[in-house]
């Protein structure tokens, strides 16, 4: 129960988190930083950098919600499982899990799933080709919603990283000449210290927590993004990856291309440029890969 309540409560953080630092990092680059680091002459193309502001925005919202709208078909007992045909032996493949031969038994949905689905006790349903749980959307990330989990991660590295600069330069530009001191009034504990002591403002303290919640945003999205990346190129999810019992993926078709095809489609860069939820689900990429 303790643990049920700590978890939800992580659920929420997680969501206030995500979209606090967004609107917090694109309010105070479009307001303050841009107009006063433009203003000084500070940026070649003040231009060139709002547009790709508003442009990584975009990309973040529209692929936030693409992975929310999609992750009600993960549900591995009530749509994708339900279409596999009683018949299914393991010979064939449904959307590259083999069927009702290999299914165990979910003791919490009372139900049977295919290999690769695993039950998740927040979103309590069994989740197929469960990725993890993501506390910063508050569902499961899985087999079809993973393709706009991976551009989600990548334009959130892009625009951190962005912001991560801007802010930067905002604190060196500002500050810094004011304050008289080094570099090291960044570390977030030195400037509460000197916030505390009175030798800070507490607009630094502001900007500089900003700057480390950012800075949280860059290293979460790119561990999550690479990983990702390897785990779809090897056709693996993390609980495979994890056991040290299986050295080769049992889910991978065979090829890096059709691992990735499997998860993005046939046009799967189209999802990097923008999300298509509508685009169909590349079933026909999920029959077992040609032995020679
Ligand atoms: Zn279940
Ligand atoms: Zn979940």
């Amino acid at each position: 129960m303790e643990r049920a309540l700590s978890l939800n409560l992580l659920n929420a953080a997680g969501v206030v988190y995500f979209f606090g630092v967004t609107a917090a990092c694109f309010f105070t680059a479009d307001l303050l930083v841009l107009p006063r680091l433009s203003a000084d002459g500070d940026l070649a193309s003040p231009g060139c950098v709002r547009l790709l502001l508003y442009c990584v925005i975009a990309e973040v919202l529209a692929n936030y919600f693409a992975v929310l709208r999609t992750s009600r078909r993960n549900s591995a007992t009530s749509t994708v499982f339900a279409r596999t045909p009683a018949s299914t032996n393991g010979s064939s493949t449904v959307l590259g899990y083999s069927g009702l031969a290999n299914a165990e038994f979910c003791l919490h949905c009372r139900a049977k799933r295919p290999p690769g689905a695993h039950h998740c006790p927040l979103c309590r349903v069994c989740v197929l080709g469960h990725d993890h749980h993501c506390f910063f959307t508050a569902c499961c990330i899985g087999r079809c919603n993973r393709r706009h989990f991976l551009p989600l991660m990548l334009h959130v590295l892009l625009g951190s990283s962005l912001c991560v600069c801007l802010q930067y330069l905002y604190l060196a530009r500002v500050f810094q000449p004011a304050l008289s001191v080094n570099i090291w009034m960044y570390f977030y504990p030195i400037t509460v210290v000197l916030y505390a002591t009175g030798n800070a403002d507490a607009s630094v303290v502001a900007m500089v927590t900003l700057l480390f919640a950012t800075l949280f945003g860059v290293l979460a999205s790119f561990y999550f993004f690479f990983f990702q990346l390897l785990l779809v190129c090897r056709g693996q999810t993390p609980h495979e990856f994890a056991e040290v019992s299986a050295p080769a993926p049992k889910m991978s078709l065979g090829s890096c291309r059709r691992n990735c095809a499997r998860v993005f489609g046939r046009c799967g860069l189209l999802q990097f440029l923008w999300p298509c939820p509508a685009l169909p689900m590349p079933e026909d990429f999920a029959r077992p890969a040609k032995t020679a």
